[in-house]
């Protein structure tokens, strides 16, 4: 089964500086994985430009040119990286029988590469690059990135935890992938949902070699956001455990403003105001998480996700 086509999808955003230490590194590597046998010749590096705004575009073009192992699609503007790499993803699934996803700068360390291979050749749809540590990452980054993945976990989301997208996929797992038609993409999270065999391999996550990080802090945040609310409705859900919180407790107020006014430690008119503004925000808060219940259902139905995947069928031939 081995000697597959293998396509290499890289996003690029403004990497001028890294993009020919890039296209050097995995031409060495995709050339031994040719001489093996274990892709075939027609593998290729296909980098996605982002509507970079330097010379990106103008470099793949000129290592097209150069070599043919290398190719590359351009966007229209800047997408962000999601949608880049999902471009890729589309666009190299109808060249390729497998693809990996990488980033541009080699963050991710490319031996993993073989592994991916091996396990995807011993049966394998889907092969996750985890990272096994992240000593290299500054703090700040480890910190919010690791509190990112246990949030996820608690709202409800099933990521791989330390996996970003450094992934290898089959042509089946993006057919399928093409029909889950959600425009705020978070890749990481769709790929469990789509099943399969699917493994994991671990590497050391080096340092970014050239140029800056393409994340600031204000896209981190957007993206973590875009995770939580599109695979899950738990923040709504928490909007009407709320409302029958405070349903009980104003039920407790009103017991005690009864008692207070029996006792006759009141002023005149207390125990209403008291009662009316706890008993009112109750219903109000419930109304609200009432409304959203539905709004959450009506937000799932409209992504209009694959209800279910059939991974085998014995009836074709
Ligand atoms: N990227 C992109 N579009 C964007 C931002 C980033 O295509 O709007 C690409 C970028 O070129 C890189 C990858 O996404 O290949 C990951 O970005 P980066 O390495 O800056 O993120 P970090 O490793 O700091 O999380
Ligand atoms: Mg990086």
């Amino acid at each position: 089964m081995k000697n597959e086509i293998l396509y290499i999808v890289i996003p690029c955003y403004n990497e001028e500086e890294v993009i020919e230490e890039t296209t050097k590194r995995l031409k060495e590597k995709l050339n031994n994985l040719i001489k093996n046998k274990t892709i075939s010749k027609d593998s290729k590096v296909m980098y996605v430009n982002d509507g970079s705004k330097d010379k990106t575009w103008e470099l793949i073009e000129k290592i097209h040119e150069k070599e043919k192992l290398f190719s590359g699609i351009s966007l229209s503007r800047n997408r962000g990286h999601q949608n880049a790499l999902l471009a890729g993803l589309m666009t190299a699934k109808e060249y390729a029988d497998v693809v990996i996803s990488m980033d541009a700068d080699l963050q991710d360390d490319i031996d993993a590469i073989d592994e991916m291979l091996d396990k995807y050749y011993a049966g394998n749809e889907i092969v996750y690059g985890v990272r096994s540590s992240r000593k290299k990452d500054a703090w700040f980054k480890k910190t919010t990135a690791e509190i990112f993945y246990k949030f996820m976990k608690t709202m409800g989301v099933d990521v791989v935890y330390n996996h970003a997208d450094y992934r290898l996929a089959s042509k089946k797992v993006l057919n399928e992938l093409e029909n889950y038609k959600e425009v705020n993409l978070f890749l990481r999270g769709v790929f469990p949902l789509i099943g399969f065999k699917s493994d994991v391999v671990y590497y050391e996550r080096n340092e970014r070699f050239a140029g800056e990080s393409k994340y600031p802090l204000k896209k981190m945040l957007n993206f973590a956001w875009d995770g939580i609310t599109s695979f899950s409705v738990k923040p709504i859900r928490f909007v009407l455990s709320l409302g029958i919180i405070m349903f009980i407790m104003s039920l407790l107020v009103l017991l005690y403003c009864l008692i207070v006014k029996i006792l006759g430690h009141t002023v005149a008119g207390w125990t209403f105001i008291v009662c009316s503004i706890w008993i009112t925000s109750a219903i109000e808060m419930l109304a609200i998480g009432l409304i959203g219940e539905y709004i959450g259902k009506i937000y799932s139905e409209t992504k209009a996700r694959p209800r279910y995947i059939i991974s085998k069928n014995l009836n074709e031939k």
